[in-house]
């Protein structure tokens, strides 16, 4: 048995280390906030629990990559999933042509849903699903399938950036925008985004799409139990300062309070870029800090939370999109501020108990970290009357958008804040609020690949910094790090 500390308790942080304390080793989790979840943390304001980072879920049907991982760590029936509707799990609005797309979940119905507005494209449209799955098959990980030994080679369209993967099977204009309305999900970037990212994402909530019921940190409280069954220890308001290296070796972490810890082994689970600041300049050779630095971050967002009176707003069980005008999802990270914001997603989280009237609304906004720049230097609730102006005039944007949607949805509010990227910067320790970690460009994908190996012997790395983000790739991000440690396929053999 060996002991492992684990730098942040989000959602890598509290995966990883289910994964090795089921495999029997001892585990003690340091985070920084006071609740453990990272992107699982929900927040009371108001009399009711809102969500930080875990809006649309997928995976946790029947055979789902979640489903079998959480089945496997017994959590599984301590969630509380409300599904969303399968004949509408998403839809799409464009003002420009007042055109309401609603998009119904599996195979089938997609190619329906869509069809049904451009009958030319159906042939085009069964295609480009097809293709979308098979790019997913080109990754065992999705599936939970062992690794091969043998070195596999990617089809050339794996590499493709999405927007011409869609353009590929696709003629309509319109069409070839709307297919890629679930951009927000990873801040996919014109001629950069590789295609196997838009496929994944798209396959993964096309499969399944649900919500947690009543805040997500329950998700999180989950995992800390099932690590605690196995003997291990979840640590909160435990903000590492420190982590001390000395010949390519970590000696101890430091926590706030100055306690010094040790072990057998460390992993992060923050952010790389936090990683670099902790072990300060000299603890890995100069070009590899130097790759981890120059990695493109993925954007950040406008987040607006919003308290209905009670039974004025129905309660929606699906994602609504909606968008200005065809031609600009790929560029939803820009910021134009005469036409801010462009296009957003919004929907209704669920309650434990959900009836037919919503209680709140997110709605997520890409924004580039460079339009709050200005209050950088400032810390959460001290940021100044210009940034609560700011906040504001940006909050009324993002209700003057929603209200072409819903006219009547200002009366409906009882309160409403925002979240901005210097909240998201503050709140996980993510360099210039970057949501998603590192981007990936599919013309140097190798740069973007950061293994979970590092150059320090006794130091590895988990979260979405290494692989794919959100509910679909930080868990198998774990089950990666987890069998650097435990062997090749051992849990992927088990779930
Ligand atoms: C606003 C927003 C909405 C999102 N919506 C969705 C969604 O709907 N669906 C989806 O699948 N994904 C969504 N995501 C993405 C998802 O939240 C992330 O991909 C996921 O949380 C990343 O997991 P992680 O473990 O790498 O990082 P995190 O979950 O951020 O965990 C990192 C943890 O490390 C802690 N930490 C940082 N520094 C220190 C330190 N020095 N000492 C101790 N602890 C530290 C942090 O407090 C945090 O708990 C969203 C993200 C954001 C920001």
């Amino acid at each position: 048995m060996q002991h492992f500390l684990i730098i942040g308790g989000g959602l890598g942080g509290l995966f990883t280390a289910a994964f090795l304390a089921k495999e029997g080793h001892r585990v003690t989790v340091l985070e920084k906030n006071a609740i453990a979840g990272g992107g699982l943390q929900s927040f009371p304001r108001y009399g009711r629990l809102f969500d930080t980072g875990m809006h649309v879920v997928g995976g946790f049907h029947e055979g789902g990559s979640l489903h079998r991982i959480c089945r496997y760590l017994g959590i599984l029936d301590a969630l509380r999933l409300h599904p969303v509707d399968t004949d509408c799990m998403d839809e799409i609005t464009y003002l420009s042509d007042g055109t309401t797309y609603r998009i119904a979940g599996g195979r089938e119905g997609f190619v329906e849903s869509w069809a049904r507005h451009f009958p030319q494209e159906r042939g085009a449209l069964q295609a480009y699903v097809d293709a979308l799955y098979a790019l997913t098959e080109e990754l065992d990980a999705f599936y939970l399938r062992p690794a091969g030994e043998e070195l596999f080679q990617h089809s050339e369209p794996f590499l493709w950036a999405a927007d011409r993967f869609i353009a590929h099977y696709i003629t309509d204009p319109r069409l070839r925008d709307a297919l890629a309305y679930m951009n927000p999900m990873y801040g996919g970037v014109a001629g950069e985004t590789p295609a196997f990212v838009h496929a994944l994402i798209s396959v993964f909530y096309l499969e399944g799409t649900t919500r947690f019921a009543g805040g997500s940190v329950h998700m999180a409280e989950a995992l800390t139990r099932c690590i605690e069954s196995h003997g291990g220890r979840v640590l909160t308001r435990a903000e590492v300062v420190r982590i001390a290296v000395e010949e390519r070796e970590v000696r101890w972490v430091e926590t706030r309070d100055g306690t010094r810890h040790t072990a057998d082994c460390y992993i992060s689970a923050v952010h790389a870029h936090e990683l670099l600041r902790l072990v300060g300049e000299g603890a890995f050779p100069k070009a590899y800090r130097r790759r981890l630095l120059d990695l493109p971050m993925s954007p950040s967002l406008f987040c607006v939370y919003i308290d209905f009176k009670p039974e004025t707003f129905p309660y929606i069980n699906h994602t609504c999109y909606v968008q200005r005008d065809y031609g600009r999802l790929w560029q939803l990270a820009d910021y134009d501020e005469s036409r801010w914001p462009e296009g957003f997603l919004y929907m209704t989280p669920p309650e434990a108990e959900q009836g037919p009237w919503a209680g709140q609304m997110i709605v997520n906004t890409l924004l580039p970290y460079e339009v709050v720049k200005a209050w950088e230097d400032t810390t959460t609730g001290r940021r100044g009357a210009d940034y609560e102006h700011w906040k504001q005039r940006h909050i009324d944007r993002v209700l003057d958008l929603l209200e072409t949607r819903h006219p009547d949805i200002r009366h409906a509010i009882r309160h409403v804040f925002a979240a901005s990227p210097l909240t998201i910067r503050d709140f996980y320790h993510a360099p210039r609020g970057s949501m998603y970690g590192f981007s990936k460009n599919c013309h140097d994908i190798v740069r973007s690949q950061v293994p979970v190996v590092t150059k320090v012997r006794n130091l590895l790395l988990t979260g979405q910094c290494v692989g794919l983000h959100g509910i679909c790739g930080v868990p198998l991000n774990a089950i990666t790090t987890a069998e650097a440690i435990v062997g090749r396929n051992t849990i992927v053999r088990r779930l």
